[in-house]
């Protein structure tokens, strides 16, 4: 059975115990920007963040991408959201290739080359990456500098959560 399969016929156990509360108007405090890795599924639990308290943004390598924006201007502008935490990790596939590599790579799949995606987000230094994504937020105009950017990295050996940016 594929896994789709499989959760259709758990979706139909789980809702027999639904909570009916779960359709109320959402309240979150904080939006997380993390990556798409599976590792990472359990995030919240390490940080000790209930599901219902934070917004989860996750794309490929913690990218601060124009859709990123996008969802948090939802956030912040909509749910009154005031804190921003980004949390890059360890080990992310973002540093397997550089972008040439990687358009390469698709060529070679695909048999084509395409204009879009025109940026991966590729990186070598996920500190570097993590600042530079946090910089993109702190400084777009819809971002109100009352809101606190802060950017992490986590680190799957140690289980190690790295400030890598200033406070402020
Ligand atoms: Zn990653």
């Amino acid at each position: 059975m594929s896994l789709i399969e499989r959760a259709i016929v758990a979706s139909r156990k789980t809702a027999e115990h639904h909570d009916p509360s779960l359709a109320n108007k959402p309240a979150p405090k904080i939006a997380i920007l993390t990556c798409m890795d599976p590792r990472l599924n359990q995030l919240l639990e390490w940080l000790d963040i209930k599901p219902a308290e934070a917004d989860v943004i996750r794309n490929v390598g913690t990218a601060a991408t124009e859709d990123v924006v996008r969802s948090l201007m939802f956030s912040i502008h909509v749910l009154g959201v005031k804190e921003v935490m980004l949390v890059g990790h360890t080990g992310c596939g973002m540093e397997m290739f550089s972008e040439e590599e990687f358009e390469n790579h698709l060529h070679k799949q695909c048999g084509v080359w395409a204009v879009t995606p025109a940026k991966f987000h590729f990186y070598s230094d996920v500190n570097r990456a993590t600042q530079k994504q946090v910089l993109k937020l702190r400084s777009h105009p819809w971002i109100p500098s009352k809101v606190v950017v802060r950017g992490f990295v986590f680190d799957l050996s140690t289980g190690e959560l790295r400030e890598v940016t200033s406070k402020d």
